[in-house]
Order: structure tokens, then sequence, then C-alpha cells
């Protein structure tokens, strides 16, 4: 319908309106579920970690990491989350235009072009130069407003923020702005979550020593943070007045090597851990038979080792499911694993279940989360597809209705 729409009113195409997730057809089969008690769960244990005066950022960018940027934004706040980060000005504006009330920043910046949607939906933004601070308090000044800002430092990771030596001049003018509100300065971690902490610590102390600078200076530093949940895990001293994880709210680690760490913190019952708050599911969709020395799917990288059944499942690459994945994953079948086998396709794959008997058509297959007493975690998945759980679940695809379970 929006399709047609556009087409009608003017040439251009908005191909993403072009489906609509959450319309009232049947969903369809290859689905992932969300469930928001367990996001509310993880935020309510991840708050349990933190001193009562640290506040809590959720960050709920890039679509909720795949889950969903609105539901998850309420889900975390009605769970306690103090204030909410996004990657783009477009999110934020998403949320606003959404009725969500809370803070969002805008952790990575933005373009002079985008400083209009910033005042005028109320994101806090993020800076780094005097150039930035300058553009903002005027246009700030133009429109009679005043702008919530954070100041970016680089300890380290080379990608985004200023230096040191340029701070205490960006301080000070924010400071004397009427049009800016300093709220906040921040880094970033590049290795928080391995093992060696070396780097993690230079990090922290070069961000001490910037706030160090800032606080001999005549102005208030502002309330500090840098936490990922790779640090509010592991360095309890990187909390300072604020954490920001991102990932472990949707019940994922960057890696399975953090979970001992997780479980001393947590404690290690079921009742306690961090719950994985996306279940990724479909349906068989044909079975066939195969004899014995047949090749499958493009390429013809997988034969037959023997007389097989092979179901067709309807997800593939277009779904996210990683091409590189090919040959490498399982999915859950009767609460049993079965392995993927021959190619991913872009709208299909296929699976083995000859030992599995009595698969039908229209069976429940678990491409992530648990069936029975098996279960497929994220982690396992990105390792398989030497990726990171991250990626894994930024790119279940939009034709993936997310089903909101309460
Ligand atoms: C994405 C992001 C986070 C969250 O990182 P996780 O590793 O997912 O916890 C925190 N801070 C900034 C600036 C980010 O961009």
């Amino acid at each position: 319908m929006a399709l047609l729409e556009n087409l009608n009113s003017n040439r251009e195409v908005i191909i993403s309106d072009a489906i609509d997730h959450n319309g009232p057809t049947t969903p369809r089969a290859t689905r992932a579920e969300i469930h928001l008690e367990a996001l509310r769960h993880n935020v309510r244990a991840i708050r349990s970690l933190l001193q009562p005066e640290v506040k809590l950022m959720a960050v709920v960018k890039a679509d909720g990491y795949g889950h969903g940027a609105l539901p998850c934004t309420r889900a975390v706040l009605a769970a306690g989350a103090d204030c909410l980060g996004v990657g783009i000005v477009a999110e934020g504006v998403e949320l606003r235009e959404n009725g969500v009330q809370a803070p969002i920043q805008v952790l990575t910046g933005h373009f002079p072009n985008e400083i209009d949607d910033l005042i005028q939906h109320e994101l806090t933004a993020t800076v780094w130069n005097s150039s930035m601070a300058k553009d903002l308090a005027n246009r700030a000044a133009e429109c009679d407003r005043q702008v919530g800002v954070h100041v970016k430092v680089d300890t380290g990771m080379g990608r985004l923020g200023g230096t040191s030596d340029n701070l205490p001049a960006l301080m000070e003018f924010i400071h004397h702005s009427k049009n800016l509100r300093a709220e906040g300065v921040f880094t970033h971690f590049s290795t928080a979550d391995e093992e060696d902490s070396e780097f993690t610590t230079l990090q922290l102390e070069r961000f001490q020593a910037t706030l160090n600078k800032i606080n001999q200076g005549e102005i208030p530093a502002p309330p500090a943070h840098c936490a990922n949940s790779s640090a509010l895990l592991r360095y309890p001293e990187s909390h300072f007045s604020m954490v920001r994880p991102g990932l472990i709210l949707y019940g994922a680690l960057t890696s399975k090597n953090l979970e001992p760490a997780l479980d001393k913190l947590l404690g290690s019952t079921a009742e306690k851990k961090l719950r994985p708050v996306m279940a990724w599911k479909t349906q068989i969709l044909q079975i066939n038979k195969i004899s014995k020395g047949s090749p499958l799917s493009y390429g013809k990288k997988f034969i037959t080792r023997r007389d097989s059944t092979i179901a067709t499942l309807p997800v593939g690459y277009a779904d996210g499911l990683n091409r590189a994945l090919s040959g490498k994953m399982s999915v859950l079948i009767h609460g049993q694993r079965v392995s993927q086998v021959g190619t991913i396709c872009m709208d299909l794959c296929m699976v083995d279940v000859t030992d599995l008997p009595q698969v039908r058509a229209g069976d429940e297959v678990v491409i992530l989360g648990r069936q029975g007493s098996e279960a497929i975690a994220v982690e396992e998945m990105a390792d398989h597809a030497r990726t990171i759980p991250y990626e894994i679940l930024c790119c279940v695809g939009k034709r993936v209705p997310r089903i909101y379970i309460p």
C-alpha cells in the first residue's frame, strides 16, 4: 500500500515501506520472537551490578540490535533504564515521533545538516571539537533552544572524539554558551572484551587523566561515562556516572568466554542469568528424499553421503542467514540438532533430517534459541560465521517479522 501510494504521488519509492512488518496479515513462518520480559529481566540484572547512583543508558541503536528499537525502548525504560543511546539522528527521530520522552543521545555525532533535526526533536548531541559546538550553539540560539551535549574523547579507539589538548577550550565554550548544556564527557573502549586488560587499562588511565585536566579548570566536569557491555561486566572501576550497555541487554555476550565471569557476578541459575531476547524460528517448507551421491544447492558443494531426507527451510541470506554459515550451522527440529547442508540460498536453505523420524512439512525449526532441552546461542552462530554476535543480531533481515511477546 505504501509502495503504491509512493508510486502514484512521486517518483521516489521508499522500498523499505513496501513491507509492513507488523501488518495485519498472517506473519511469515520465518520470524523472530522478541521476548520483552527477558529484556526487562536483563535490564534489572544489569542494574543489580551497579552502584545506586550510576545511571543506565540503554543502547538501542541499529533498531535495537535488530530486535526493534521502539518496543525494546519501551521495555527497557519500563525496567528502569534512565536514558537511551542511538547510532544516528534518524533513529532518535523515530523514537521521538513515537512518543519516547527519555533523553536520547546520538552517540556517533552528526553532520551540520542534521542539527535542525537534533534540536527540533530534543536529541542529545555528541561533539568533539569547537566547530561542532559552535554550529550547534548558533543554530540553537536562532531557535531559542538549549541542547544537551556530551563531549567525546578519543582515548585509543582512533575513531571518534577529540584529544585531551583541545578539550579545555571546548568545555569552556560549552559552559559559557547559554544554548548548550554540558551533560557528559565520554570515551569508548576498543578491547574491553579481550582477555588482556592492558589496553583497556591504558584507555581508562587516559580518560581519568582527561577528567582530572577538566577538573583542574574553573569549570565543573560533567558526568563521565565509558563502559560498554564488556567493560560494565569486567571493569567496575569504569562505571563512573553512567554505563552504556548494548549487547548484554539483549542477552548476548561478546564471547562465551565472558560467561564464567558473568555467572560469578549474577549467579549461574537460570533465574539469575541474562536471557537471550531473540528466538529466530521457521518451519519446514518441503521434505525431499534424496539418494546417496546427489549434489545439493548452488555450486553442488554438498553431495549426499547416504540416502537422505532433506528438509528445505524458507530462510536464506536475504533474511540475514549469513552465507558463510553454509555447511557449518545447525538448527533444532524436534528438540534435536540437525546440520545445515549445501550452500545457503537467498530465500532458502536445506537441512539434513535423515536421522529424525517422522519429520513433516510445517514442523517448527529453531535457528536461534531453545527447543526442548537444546539451545542454539547467537555466540555459537557467530563463531560458525567467523563474526561477532552483534553482526548476527543486527543482520536479521527486514523481511523477518518481529513478533513481540510481552
Ligand atoms: C554501541 C555502543 C555502545 C554499546 O556497546 P556494547 O558493546 O553493545 O555494549 C556503547 N557506547 C557507544 C559509544 C557505542 O557506540
